[in-house]
């Protein structure tokens, strides 16, 4: 089973509120689209744990975060795909409480929380179904021939479904039942070795959305955005006395400044691409210094000497569980 990551776009708009003045008026948009993502990212991890309870097959194959693509047709995300040699599996995770009911005409799912407060979101079933027709599409074009199932999960205890029966609608809790299920009522339909040859297949053609730098996705003029370094604790901004050494303006805890995790806000929120001097400028540090710093294998670099391009390299960067940028050796510049 794959690791899911902390989403990175969860970790660039963690670190672009604070950058933006609460009166700006993407403030509340930001904030929103961190509230959400959280929310589901939590949702996917406690079904993510379910799914090890599963116990399914040796070889089976678990993809997180997946974007498949069919000719002539939108992108189509996927949360979470089995993959076993008796079927494919795909699971959308929704971590939203309240009482839950489906209209039609459009579909949308109703939340009526306690307090009586109604919203809508987007029917799981359109999306789930939509998934379903896509991976079978996908594995037809490719001769193989096993069925596609899928369900939606609810990851909140205080959800109450109001569903008509027979919904392919469950509590995450069930996730381990109903593999031992489906593994039960449909025999192995192909090999290991295709089972391995369809996730890394998969893979391969993903050319996921970027929602990189975060000022175009959020259409931000950025000339207001803040751009000192941010404390390693609390996310508020750094008041910096010398090139080493800041206090968080929020909880004043003295620190290293973060020149590295500072250098990534620049690419993910900022610019995908910059010259040495636009780092050097961004960071407020030398130039020969910020040339040692984006020698990290966060960064690529392109171009000759005299006109060289930095820009993150996405596969290496890491965060953690508690959303906190992984930076490889040491980042302290001394
Ligand atoms: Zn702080």
């Amino acid at each position: 089973m794959e690791e899911r990551n902390y989403p990175l776009y969860l970790y660039a708009a963690e670190r672009m509120l604070p950058r933006m003045a609460e009166q700006d008026p993407k403030y509340i948009e930001v904030e929103n689209e961190i509230t959400t993502t959280r929310i589901g990212y939590e949702g996917e991890t406690r079904s993510d744990q379910m799914i090890r309870r599963a116990c399914l097959p040796r070889h089976s194959r678990v993809l997180h975060d997946l974007t498949i693509r069919v000719f002539g047709e939108d992108p189509v995300q996927i949360d979470t795909l089995v993959i076993t040699k008796h079927f494919a599996f795909i699971i959308e995770v929704k971590n939203i409480s309240g009482t839950l009911e489906l209209e039609r005409h459009p579909a949308l799912l109703k939340r009526t929380a306690k307090d009586g407060k109604v919203s809508y979101f987007q029917s799981p079933f359109v999306q789930l179904n939509m998934a379903i027709d896509t991976v079978a599409y996908w594995l037809l074009a490719q001769n193989i021939e096993i069925p596609v199932k899928g369900a939606v999960f609810l990851a909140s205890k205080y959800a109450e479904p109001h569903f008509e029966p027979g919904m392919p609608i469950h509590f995450i809790r069930e996730i381990p039942d109903l593999f031992r299920n489906e593994l039960k009522n449909h025999p192995p339909a192909i090999d290991e070795a295709a089972v391995e040859w369809i996730a890394s297949a998969l893979r391969y053609q993903e050319e996921p959305y970027d929602h990189f730098p975060l000022v175009q996705h959020f259409n931000h003029t950025q000339d207001n955005l803040h751009t000192e370094p941010l404390c390693t604790e609390c996310l508020g901004r750094l008041e910096t006395h010398t090139k080493r050494m800041g206090t968080c303006m929020k909880c004043e805890l003295r620190q290293w400044i973060p020149y590295t995790e500072t250098l990534v806000d620049y690419f993910l929120i900022y610019c995908k691409k910059a010259s040495l001097t636009e780092c050097s400028n961004f960071i407020n540090l030398g130039r020969s210094k910020t040339a040692e710093l984006l020698k990290s294998p966060l960064f690529l670099r392109h171009g000759k000497t005299n006109n060289t391009v930095f820009e993150l390299n996405r596969p290496n960067i890491r965060i953690s569980r508690e959303g906190k940028l992984i930076v490889p050796g040491d980042e302290k510049v001394k």
